[in-house]
């Protein structure tokens, strides 16, 4: 079979593409490949059975239609409509959007997001924003921010919630069926196929049917996400495809009550804290912040268990949660930082039983593991049920644990109550992205008719900029 375009991965990238390249009349003989399910097929058993299950072949929160997009949180970044920082500039999320800053003036990345926010409105997003109302109390958390040597970066958000995000993207996934957009389920792409350095196509293998097949196409769109992060390095490797060395976020899930963090949530709903503690100053920032939400885990390649954070509309805790994510940027002569993040990732899964790993605030500061007798008398309740008991210090590096823990006391000044000893911190939390790959001003990586968007090749870090990432490759597509 030949298209006129394969693209690997169904995630909010790949699926903005297709539904922007139907708006231009371009979607005649275009196929997705997704190793996951549809959206109504994708169930995570893990809220029945109390622990995850690690699905197979593939997880369930991570893989299909939609991608890490469909049990997502489904917090909508609205950048656009951000107060702007000191020089006037969009905040575009964890990875500082170098790529966009790079080619985009500010009125086209305006344009970009709106765009994109609109079609999220079309399929059903709650028009209302949250963090819009209380600039003054913000500013004056920002202040304090500021003087204890942290930004506060803040931005309106849209909230689909988990159940809500599900919806909205099987809507999505309706509406590309209805226009005749292919899409191949459970089904893995092996191998890319390049020959003199231009693409010709991908080798896949159809998991249920357990067959190989060569697809051919002059044009391959690489949309595979983090979940492909390690996949993409093996295919770079292989191929020669150029990249720069990329960082990797090691940390943990932070969760303590909903009371600590009243005013970000009131106020900002998600706030963003930015620090480079000392003494290291490193970048260490807090990610993905829920309120009343329940802490989950996730399964990636080679079996490993890592946390996150999941939201529903409905269903609540006293809890809030959040990421303290450290970046890891290596030099010169180490080059595999997700090999690092893997291992330090296959350490806490093996010192928490093949389970996320869960310790008091207050133990660490005393030297010693967490029982879990000291769960049960702790004031504020594991929300993941299946956490183990354990001593994190034992698998994250010296570095990291004390970026972590100084970050902590930096933010307990703004937030009162953010260091208290019965907060509990998960892991490991880590971000992988694949080695970042260099890509021209039409995504194009250096071999000719291989693209890259989303979070996968290093490009963006969450929906809304993934999602534009997508509309955009569309836009470039069609001028070819
Ligand atoms: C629990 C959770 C909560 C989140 N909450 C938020 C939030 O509130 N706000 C926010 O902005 N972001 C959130 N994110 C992050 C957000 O989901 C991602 O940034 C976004 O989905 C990235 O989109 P993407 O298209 O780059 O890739 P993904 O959504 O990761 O999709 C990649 C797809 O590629 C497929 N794939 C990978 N390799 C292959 C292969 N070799 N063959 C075939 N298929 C392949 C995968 O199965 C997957 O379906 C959350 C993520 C998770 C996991």
């Amino acid at each position: 079979m030949k298209y006129d375009l394969i693209v690997i991965g169904m995630g909010p990238s790949a699926v903005f593409l297709a539904y922007e390249l139907i708006q231009k009349n371009k979607a005649k003989n275009v196929l997705l490949i997704d190793q996951g399910k549809s959206v109504e097929n994708r169930y995570c058993p893990m809220e029945k059975a109390g622990k995850c299950l690690k699905c197979k072949p593939y997880c369930n929160i991570t893989c299909g239609f939609s991608g890490a997009g469909a049990f997502s949180d489904g917090k909508l970044n609205s950048y656009h409509l951000s107060s702007r920082d000191k020089d006037g500039k969009i905040y575009l999320g964890g990875n500082g959007g170098g790529y966009f800053r790079e080619y985009y003036s500010e009125d086209e990345l305006n344009e970009l997001l709106t765009y994109t926010d609109n079609i999220y409105l079309k399929f059903g997003a709650d028009p209302k924003l949250k963090g819009t109302e209380h600039i003054e109390e913000i500013k004056k958390l920002q202040e304090k921010a500021f003087k204890n040597n942290l930004n506060l970066v803040s931005f309106p958000i849209r909230h689909l919630g988990t159940e809500k995000a599900h919806i909205l993207y099987g809507e999505i996934e309706k509406y590309l069926k209805e226009h005749n957009i292919n899409m191949m389920f459970e089904t893995e792409v092996k191998d890319l196929i390049i020959k003199n350095n231009t693409i010709k196509g991908v080798k896949v293998h159809h998991i249920k049917e357990n067959i190989d097949e060569e697809l051919l196409s002059d044009k391959v769109v690489i949309a595979v996400g983090r979940k492909g992060a390690s996949w993409l390095s093996e295919m770079c490797e292989k191929h020669n495809i150029a990249t720069k060395i990329g960082s990797v976020d090691i940390g943990i899930r932070y969760e303590l009550p909903n009371k600590v963090m009243a005013k970000i949530n009131e106020y900002m709903y998600e706030g963003k804290f930015i620090g480079r503690p000392y003494p290291y100053g490193d970048k260490v920032r807090t990610f993905c912040q829920n309120p009343s939400v329940f802490v989950s885990a996730e399964v990636y390649d080679n079996g490993l268990t890592l946390v996150n954070g999941h939201s529903y509309k409905d269903r609540k805790s006293e809890n809030t949660n959040l990421a303290i994510l450290v970046s890891h940027n290596f030099t010169y002569p180490f080059d595999k930082p997700i090999e690092y993040g893997e291992n330090v990732a296959q350490n806490l899964n093996r010192l928490g039983g093949n389970a996320i790993m869960v310790q008091r605030l207050g133990d660490i500061y005393r030297g010693r593991r967490t029982w879990e007798e000291d769960l049960k008398n702790n004031s504020v309740r594991p929300t993941l049920k299946g956490a183990v008991a354990g001593d994190l210090t034992y698998g994250l590096g010296y570095r990291t644990m004390t970026d972590i823990l100084q970050f902590i006391k930096d933010v307990d000044k703004v937030v009162e109550g953010f260091a208290n000893p019965d907060n509990l911190l998960y892991g490991p939390e880590i971000k992988f992205y694949s080695n970042e790959i260099i890509l021209d001003k039409d995504f194009m990586t250096s071999i000719k008719g291989l693209y890259s968007i989303g979070d996968g090749g290093g490009l963006t870090t969450g929906l809304m900029m993934a999602s534009c990432s997508g509309v955009q490759m569309a836009r470039i597509l069609c001028k070819k």
